[in-house]
């Protein structure tokens, strides 16, 4: 009986101790929602504003949590069909992941009893279909959103309406894209948050998902890049992510201009107070000789800087070198170019090659996942089998670049041309006509 009493008054002890313990250790989660009482007015205002990023964070089951949570912003009358097609789901799944489409769905199962009921008056309840601008959740096995997304760094702030007008796109669909709610009307940058009070209207992030705009024809790379031209060419916009240093030779196809965007934005969503780039000359409008090039002839061209780690200008190219090469954002950069899956070749001068080549060596294991996830990718899109001596490391390391190896000696993509110490070469693949690894340049 003693004995019985005695672990009674440990275990209360225990939990007077854990308690106590809990107690020290986590003031802020129970400091906080006094913090929130305290401004009683804005507080079913901000718990409207925090749900779509906390419901973001969290997939609702496990099988969810394997693939990439996307959101999508329907364009005006697309289906549930449409939206499932871009994301090679199905229909059930978006029924379950969102219950914008839930409602939509249980909508149309109503009219469609109803026009069966009344055959003669179907036409009153035809199937409805999306507003514009809603935001879907998908969860979906393809990582990527729709392809012509691109990241806006924020250095400072923006109003809704000025980054609208700049990039050609509304704000309704921004607001969408970066899962604002209607009462924002101005973004800042982080840094910028005020410690004591928020001001009504002003939301914070360092990034601005935006919609590139579409073009009314599709651009077409005619001709090789040494004797071609281009049609309906598109100019690079300028972000600020990049900058463009002559605008009359940022030409490029539709493809091109969205390659490099994804890419550079990529590289500012993946590393934080990433400077700008520096970009070069792509083609002339039309296309056409542009000296002192010889090839930039039909907008699949693209000379772009490197990172550096030192302040540097940005009108023109500077000469990267082990002391000023930012290895780990100019790496970054060029596989984000080679996981668009869309360049032919990188042209980068050996010496650079060496020092990118010993970046990628001290995360050898990492470099290696990544790889073998690249070569099978590029080969279930259609590139040729490379040579079958070594290990798959290693020949995916040859498909990828050219050093260690002496010049000229392998098919990689990144490899050695004259004078690209102070800028890369990048070649894209034509989207029209023949499109394969390994053509000759
Ligand atoms: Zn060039």
């Amino acid at each position: 009986m003693a004995n019985v009493h005695r672990r009674i008054i440990a275990t209360g002890l225990k939990c007077t101790v854990c308690l106590l313990g809990l107690l020290l250790i986590a003031p802020p989660a129970f400091s906080r929602p006094k913090g929130k009482r305290g401004r009683a007015s804005t507080r079913k205002h901000k718990s409207k504003r925090a749900r779509p990023a906390r419901a973001g964070k969290r997939p609702s089951s496990a099988k969810a949590s394997k693939q990439a949570r996307i959101y999508h912003c329907s364009r005006k009358g697309e289906t549930p069909t449409d939206i499932a097609r871009i994301y090679g789901v199905s229909v059930a799944s978006l029924d379950g992941s969102s219950s914008t489409i839930r409602r939509l769905l249980e909508d149309n199962k109503r009219r469609s009893a109803l026009r069966k009921k009344h055959r003669r008056r179907a036409r009153k309840w035809p199937p409805r279909k999306l507003r514009p601008n809603q935001r879907i959740r998908v969860f979906s096995p393809k990582r990527a959103p729709i392809e012509r997304d691109a990241v806006l760094r924020l250095s400072r702030g923006a109003s809704l309406h000025w980054v609208a007008k700049r990039w050609h796109t509304s704000v309704p669909l921004l607001r969408c894209l970066n899962g604002l709610p209607s009462s924002v009307h101005t973004v800042r940058s982080k840094q910028h948050r005020p410690r004591r009070k928020r001001p009504a209207g002003i939301a914070y992030h360092d990034w601005l998902w935006v919609r590139l705009p579409t073009p009314a024809h599709t651009a077409r790379a005619l001709g090789g890049p040494s004797t071609g031209r281009l049609v309906h060419g598109e100019r690079l916009p300028e972000a600020p992510h990049l900058i463009v240093r002559t605008p009359r030779n940022a030409f490029g196809t539709h493809h091109t201009i969205t390659q490099i965007l994804r890419a550079t934005g990529r590289v500012v969503r993946a590393i934080a107070n990433t400077p700008s780039i520096v970009v070069g000359d792509l083609s002339k409008r039309g296309g056409g000789l542009l000296p002192p090039h010889k090839s930039h002839q039909n907008g699949l061209d693209a000379d772009i800087g490197y990172y550096h780690v030192v302040k540097v200008r940005k009108d023109r190219f500077t000469r990267a070198t082990a002391r000023n090469l930012d290895r780990r954002r100019s790496w970054a950069f060029i596989r984000a170019l080679l996981d668009g899956h869309e360049t032919q070749y990188i042209f980068v001068g050996t010496p650079i090659q060496k020092l990118l080549y010993q970046h990628i060596m001290k995360n050898r294991r990492q470099f290696e996942r990544w790889c073998l996830r690249w070569m099978a990718t590029r080969q279930r899109r259609g590139a040729k089998k490379t040579r079958k001596r070594g290990s798959a490391a290693t020949r995916c390391m040859e498909t990828v670049m050219e050093y260690p190896r002496s010049r000229g000696s392998t098919q990689a993509i990144v490899r050695h041309a004259r004078s690209h110490i102070n800028h890369l070469h990048v070649r894209f693949f034509p989207r029209h006509g023949k499109r394969h690894y390994g053509d000759p340049p």
